[in-house]
């Protein structure tokens, strides 16, 4: 099929993330990628200021990421996990808990971000029904979060993002502070209401779930590191387990190799993806303490009840153990700081508001973005982007010469004049 076959077809019959089949908005054909660029059919190369949803941190075709499909793939591709075990998902297991905050020693692999947050949520109800308090069954969260798109995650999504507003009569009911201040806020009125909130459900509540210092699909929010000791308090304080989703925080996005490090504090799960695959293959962790284990082993099936078919897929346990390997040279800290101070650029954009933290720069507008119109405009400029409400902006792969930050800042600053 020519491309003109292929999109007519996909317009047709091919469902894209929230879009509809009846009028789906215009899908580009991409022919190519490497590097940071992907190559569209009819535009030619650009620079991917979204790396893939955030994932392809080392690029497209990474001579090392392909290499350790290719070794993978001679060996085997898959067999299942249960009763069955392999060298790869051993071997990211060991990286992944040496990398991540102390304590967090048990590893469960799981095949998308959005199961590895069910399975979190399972890990922290199964403990309390562990430890004597299947009492506590709802989660304790703030606005302005994302975790996925399956239904116990969009029940901890801000409940007025649109999807958790149309469902909320079918969502399990869960409890919703105020969404940290931003940088430079004020944490001591924002804590003293979460802290609140949090003593008056603590009977009832299971977990904590956040997404650390950083808001991503919730409306791209930094906010300060303390607040991620008030979490850790609360959660001390009234026996909840602490979850922190860095699905979209970690590996170094933030400018610390986990945003939990910038706040000083330990998760007692810790949910992992995106990254972590390098951008190759689905696969996302949920890791959890000793202590969450034994509770979880004291609840009436003494097992985690949960086994996805493509568990610790071994071709995409070899890739994200190589993309970990990367990331141990340390080159991307240099290269995180290096983008940051390309994105400083994005404060000279006429705005409602810019925000720049580590490898992520935001621009808000006053309005909903024109999608159509800001995509077009970013295109013209040699960048790929895809805004979303009121937000355009980049978090582009870590390997982005100077060159492709300046012109991923053109992109932002041609789509916010359209948008
Ligand atoms: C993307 C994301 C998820 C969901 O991951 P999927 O792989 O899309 O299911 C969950 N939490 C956060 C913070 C995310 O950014």
């Amino acid at each position: 099929m020519g491309a003109a076959d292929l999109l007519a077809f996909d317009r047709e019959h091919l469902w894209h993330p929230y879009t509809s089949m009846l009028d789906p908005a215009p899908t580009r054909l991409v022919t190519g990628a490497s590097g940071s660029r992907i190559a569209i059919d009819g535009v030619g190369e650009v620079v991917d200021g979204m790396a893939s949803w955030w994932s392809a941190i080392h690029g497209y075709r990474h001579p090392v990421l392909d290499e350790a499909l290719r070794e993978q793939a001679e060996r085997f591709s898959h067999v299942m996990f249960g009763g069955l075990t392999h060298e790869p998902a051993v071997e990211l297991a060991r990286r992944l808990v040496e990398l991540t905050p102390d304590g967090l020693d048990r590893v469960f692999l799981a095949d998308s971000g959005s199961v590895s947050v069910e399975v979190a949520m399972k890990m922290a109800l199964q403990h309390q029904r562990g430890v004597g308090r299947p009492e506590r069954t709802r989660f304790l969260t703030v606005r302005g979060g994302y975790h996925g798109d399956t239904f116990d995650c969009m029940s901890v999504c801000d409940p007025d993002g649109g999807m958790h507003s149309m469902w909320s009569t079918v969502l399990p009911d869960q409890v919703f502070g105020e969404r940290p201040p931003g940088i430079g806020g004020d944490v001591a009125e924002w804590a003293s209401g979460f802290r609140a909130l949090a003593a008056e459900h603590a009977g009832t509540l299971a977990g904590l779930i956040v997404e650390p210092l950083l808001q991503g699909a919730g409306g791209m929010h930094p906010y300060p590191a303390e607040c991620l000791r008030v979490f850790r308090e609360v959660a001390d304080e009234h026996g909840l387990v602490l979850v922190f989703d860095e699905i979209a925080t970690g590996f170094g996005r933030t400018g610390a190799l986990f945003a939990s490090e910038a706040g000083g504090v330990s998760p007692d799960v810790l949910c992992l993806g995106k990254a972590l695959t390098g951008g190759y293959l689905t696969l996302a962790a949920t890791l959890c303490t000793s202590e969450v284990a034994r509770g979880i082993s004291g609840s009436d099936s003494g097992v985690l009840m949960h086994g996805p078919t493509f568990m610790g897929n071994p071709l995409a346990c070899a890739v994200a153990s190589a993309s970990l390997d990367l990331l141990a040279t340390g080159r991307w800290v240099h290269d995180v700081r290096r983008i940051n101070r390309g994105l400083q650029a994005l404060h000279d954009i006429d705005a409602a508001e810019v925000r720049v933290l580590g490898a992520v720069g935001v621009v808000r507008l006053d309005h909903p973005v024109d999608v159509a119109a800001a995509t077009e405009a970013a295109l013209s400029q040699g960048a790929w982007l895809r805004p979303f409400r009121d937000l355009i902006y980049t978090m582009p792969p870590y390997v982005c010469t100077d060159e492709d930050v300046a012109t991923l800042c053109a992109g932002i600053a041609a789509a916010v004049k359209a948008g």
